[in-house]
Formats: structure tokens, sequence, C-alpha cells
């Protein structure tokens, strides 16, 4: 099962339990999944389409619950999509007006009159917003695993963004507006958001599922930073292992390294044979072994010692 039908049918299990919040709900179910539709005797009909029959009954309860509207329901069979049927929930000419006045899409001074609104109740309650959201996800949501990125978007017909745009906005959570296929897709992209839009929701659980994959992404990116790091200093290591072999050949040809010290001999001839390993590895080569900074000190006098007789060589200064 996708992570968008997840989170649907965990929403699905959220019972709107006060009035407002079932308006709220239905209005954005309205804007998300209803068009108006001229019926027998010219009247305008509100016509519900959905896939999910766990949804249509959604709708159905909510009508008769909040409203006491009992719409009629019918199933149909569409090409569009791909054969699949939907369900399909019609209100009555006096209940569809009725139901649009209660939604605020509709003034009763303006005859007739089509307002693209929400209860005002989702001005002034966090609860409504909340609930007005997991409405437009059922109805036109969808989220991307968040394995694959985060991303959680609502498809919405032509002229419907406003209010959800306008909703989101003020639940703080950002989003921004592209056209698809003719439709609105208002989405969320950052991760904060998403999670913040789900719990909003009433996803908990999905967000926990979310919130623990973003725990084993960003430990994986950091992994991956401290083995950027990590080769960044591996290849310093070696350059640097490979100007002193460099350095010491040249110095071993001219000179004689016997003339050294025979501690600066031991590791001299150590790094010509080995310019790849590292100070940890050079110094278990030694007898007795030495630590990092051991070899580091003597490699440093060995190079001051190169460095001086060779002052008056036309070499490039040595300075590691
Ligand atoms: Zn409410």
């Amino acid at each position: 099962m996708s992570f968008s039908s997840q989170v649907k049918q965990e929403l699905l299990r959220v019972r709107p339990e006060k009035h407002c919040c079932m308006l709220s709900e239905l209005s954005a179910l309205t804007q998300t999944c209803a068009s108006l539709r001229l019926g027998g005797g010219g009247g305008l009909r509100i016509v519900y389409e959905v896939e999910n029959t766990a949804l249509a009954k959604r709708i159905f309860l909510l009508l008769k619950k909040r409203l006491e509207m009992t719409p009629t329901l019918e199933f149909a069979r569409y090409k569009r999509l791909g054969g699949r049927s939907a369900c399909l929930l019609t209100l009555q000419r006096q209940d569809s007006r009725r139901l649009l006045i209660a939604l605020g899409m509709l003034r009763e001074s303006a005859a007739g009159e089509f307002f693209r609104g929400a209860p005002r109740s989702t001005q002034t309650r966090r609860c409504c917003r909340a609930s007005f959201l997991r409405g437009a996800f059922l109805g036109a949501g969808a989220m991307i695993d968040p394995e694959m990125g985060y991303h959680l978007e609502f498809s919405v017909n032509d002229g419907r963004q406003d209010v959800l745009l306008g909703i989101l906005e003020k639940s703080g959570l950002h989003a921004a507006v592209i056209k698809r296929r003719g439709k609105d897709v208002i989405y969320i992209k950052r991760g904060d958001d998403v999670a913040d839009c789900l719990t909003m929701m009433g996803a908990h659980h999905a967000k926990m599922e979310m919130e623990n994959i973003r725990i084993k992404r960003d430990s994986r990116n950091q992994a991956n930073r401290a083995s950027n790091c990590d080769q960044a200093n591996l290849n310093k290591q070696l350059a640097a292992g490979q100007r002193q072999a460099a350095a010491i050949t040249r110095y071993s040809l001219s000179h004689s390294l016997s003339g050294l010290p025979k501690e600066l001999q031991e590791i001299a001839r150590l790094r010509m044979l080995n310019p790849d390993l590292s100070l940890e590895q050079l110094g278990q080569q030694l007898s007795p072994p030495l630590g990092k900074s051991g070899v580091n000190h003597r490699l440093r006098k060995l190079m001051a010692a190169i460095s001086e007789s060779t002052a008056n060589d036309e070499d490039e200064p040595i300075t590691e």
C-alpha cells in the first residue's frame, strides 16, 4: 500500500466530534470532490464523486449527522477511471442550496451566486482548520513515501486553491502552487511542514513513521558527510606522504641518509618506501613502535634537517 493510502486509511478512522469541525471537513470535501450539476427541472444539484467507498460513506454520514440530509447513492463506471467504478452522492435541489449556505459558499441575499468560501470557523479555530485539511487530503491529497523525499500535495480544480492556501498559511505551513494537467496543485515540501500537517490532520501513526524514516535519512546523510570528510583527510594525508617521500628520495640522491641522526634515518627510509601509509601505520613499523604524534614529530624534524641542508640547492623549498 502506498504511503498516501496509509495516511488516508488512518484519517478515515478519525471522527470529527464537534459540529464546527464536521462542517469544516464537509466544506473541504465539497470543494475537492463535488461539483454542481444541472438536474432535471433546471435546478442545480451538488454531486460528490469518489472512488473510495469508505470516503463515500464518510460524506454520507457527515451530511446526515450534521445537516440531516440524505443524498442518493449510485455507482457509475467511467472510461476515464480505466473502467473502475465511482460512488456518486447526489443531493436534492433544496438540500444542495442549504448545504452551500451552511458552508459559506452561497449567500442567500445574492440569489444563486456561488462563492468559493469556507466556514468562518476555519478562520478562528484551529480545530476547524485541522478538520478542513483532513477533508482536503481525503478528497484530493497525496503524499510521496518519505523514503523518497518530503512532499505532500492537494490537487484541486481551477480556482479553488485560494481557500486551501489561506488555511495552510494560517496553520503556519509553507505551501506553493503549480499547475498540473489543468489542476492547481498545492504542495508542501519542507520536512517539518509535512510532519506538522500530518499531525494536524490526525495522522499520528503516519507522522511517527515519517519521523523514524527522517532520523534514518538524517543519520545516513551525516554518515555520508563524515565519509566525505574522511576521504578529504585521506587525500591530504596521501599527498603529504608522497611529498615527503619525494623530498627524501631527492635528498638521498644528493646527500646520504647515513649523515642524519639514527632515528631520522629510520623514519626517512620507512617513509621513502611507504609514501601511502598513515602516521599511525608508519609508527607501527618502527621498533619500538611509536605513536602518531611521535612519528609526526620525527618527520617534522627530518623535513627540517633536509630543508636546511638543501637550502642552497635549486629545488623548491620543502615546507612539510
Ligand atoms: Zn472545530
